[in-house]
């Protein structure tokens, strides 16, 4: 019997919306996906941009709702997720796919987080969390290893200080707390050890009692080549991660995602949807350093095209709680995902004097550049989701953002989702355009990677010159 056509609200904006608007469109084939407030640049006959849905007013798609017949909202979104969104939809009767407030603090609050995740045993780095700076100083001048300075709050992906020494940690103290870099987003601190090894992206839906786990991820959060500059939101990733085998999904599966369901449960936090989990492989195990109540944008758009199975019935699963009898079927692709964004722009003002912008994430940038080159993309062998694109008055696309867009490529194997993805970027124009050139290369952690599992076994024929394959 065929399914019955779907109504899907999907509340999002970003480059990841569009990965899952995507998904759901891709793998249903009668499913209406309406995303709100959506992008309107996004062209598909079946994602309806609404951008008349606020992220910061439930209300407006509870009206969206109630005037069309829509079967189940899914929130994405940490503004809307973090303020309630998915606590009114459900108190005005409608079902609803996200973690509510409460829930939300998983990513809201670090302090939280690390506060459950050592209350279920679920192994992360050594912290303390602190009010003020004095106490922190204090309690960093006696460790006797790095450590990472966080922002308690939401920072958009740089609240996190990743520090090599003392001074550095004093100073990322000072301007957390005293110079007020995050707002109020720093009124509190944690201070953890700093851990090394293999960063992992793990990525799950949960339906309030059970995950089913998605393919893992290998992000690159660093701004810059060479795995330098800040850490942002991610300039890029690759699905599945390198090392994932059966063994380490199986200790992901009792390391991490059943003492987290444990957590879940035994707080009483009422949470479904994405989780998202990043975590770094030590050499003594794997240990959690964040959790995010979403898909982490730039994985999304390299997991999501992975998975084969029908994602308006998996929801169907989440909403009635029987997520465990349900599988995810994959295909057995690799995907490079590569972040088109907005760097530095130079332009003379009204008296011929030159203004520079130094680009995302760096300061201050400009948009509104209009993009070429799109209709040259491959879509046999990459895919391309729009973060912050816009159409102008005429029409045309245009830069809106600092994360512009994001091409996956797709392969048989890294080296040739590395190459497609590239080999389609570079056709791909807009003033100011950079990104970066080494999506696919592994840094500081080969070692770490050697001692989890013999290096020559590994898939990574891709480290070589870009251009070697074309
Ligand atoms: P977060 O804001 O917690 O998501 O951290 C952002 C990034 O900082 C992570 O993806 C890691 O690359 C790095 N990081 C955070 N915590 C640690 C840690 N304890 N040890 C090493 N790197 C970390």
């Amino acid at each position: 019997m065929p399914n019955p056509s779907r109504n899907v609200l999907l509340i999002d904006s970003t480059g990841r919306g569009h990965a899952i608007a995507d998904l759901f469109q891709r793998s249903d084939p009668s499913v209406q996906v309406f995303y709100g407030p959506g992008n309107p640049s996004v062209a598909d006959e079946r994602i309806c941009t609404v951008p008349d849905i606020s992220l910061s007013d439930p209300e407006s798609a509870v009206r969206f709702c109630q005037a069309r017949a829509i079967d189940f909202v899914f929130v994405s979104h940490i503004d809307a997720l973090s303020t309630g969104y998915v606590d009114f939809l459900k108190t005005n009767g409608i079902p609803t796919i996200g973690p509510d407030r409460a829930a939300a603090r998983l990513e809201a609050s670090k302090a939280f987080t690390k506060s459950l995740l050592q209350r279920y045993n679920v192994k992360t780095a050594r912290f303390a969390v602190f009010d003020r700076p004095e106490p922190a100083k204090c309690y960093i001048r006696g460790l006797d290893y790095d450590v990472v300075v966080k922002a308690d709050g939401l920072c958009e992906g740089n609240g996190a200080y990743v520090c090599s020494d003392q001074a550095s940690a004093l100073q990322a103290v000072d301007s957390i707390m005293l110079a007020r870099a995050h707002k109020d987003a720093g009124n509190r601190i944690v201070v953890e050890e700093r851990l090394f090894g293999v960063e992992i992206s793990i990525s799950a839906l949960f339906d309030g009692k059970e995950f089913l786990m998605f393919p893992a991820a290998l992000d690159y959060k660093r701004s810059d080549d060479g795995n330098k500059g800040v850490n942002c939101d991610g300039m890029g990733s690759l699905s599945p991660h390198p090392l994932a085998d059966k063994t380490l999904y199986r200790e992901i599966q009792t390391e991490v995602l059943e003492p987290l369901r444990a957590a879940i449960l035994g707080e009483g936090l009422k949470y479904t949807g994405f989780i998202y989990i990043g975590a770094m492989l030590c050499d003594d195990g794997i240990k959690v350093i964040e959790i995010n109540v979403r898909l982490g944008d730039s994985e999304a758009e390299a997991v999501l095209p992975k998975v084969q199975s029908n994602f308006v019935r998996l929801c169907e699963g989440v909403l009635l709680g029987t997520l465990s009898s349900m599988s995810l079927e994959t295909d057995d692709k690799c995907y490079c995902n590569v972040v088109a964004a907005q760097g530095p722009t130079l332009r003379l003002d009204e008296h011929g004097r030159e203004i520079r912008y130094p680009g995302w994430p760096h300061g201050d940038f400009e948009v509104g550049f209009p993009i070429s080159g799109l209709e040259a993309v491959n879509c046999r062998n990459s895919r391309l989701f729009f973060a912050n694109v816009r159409r102008d008055a005429e029409d045309t696309l245009v830069t809106a953002g600092g994360r512009v867009l994001h091409v996956t490529g797709i392969g048989d194997n890294y080296a040739q989702a590395v190459h497609h993805a590239y080999a389609n970027i570079e056709k791909i124009r807009f003033k100011g355009m950079s990104y970066r050139s080494d999506i696919g290369l592994i840094y500081g952690s080969v070692d770490a990677m050697r001692q989890r599992r013999e290096i020559s076994s590994l898939p990574w024929t891709w480290q070589m010159p870009r251009g070697a394959l074309s």
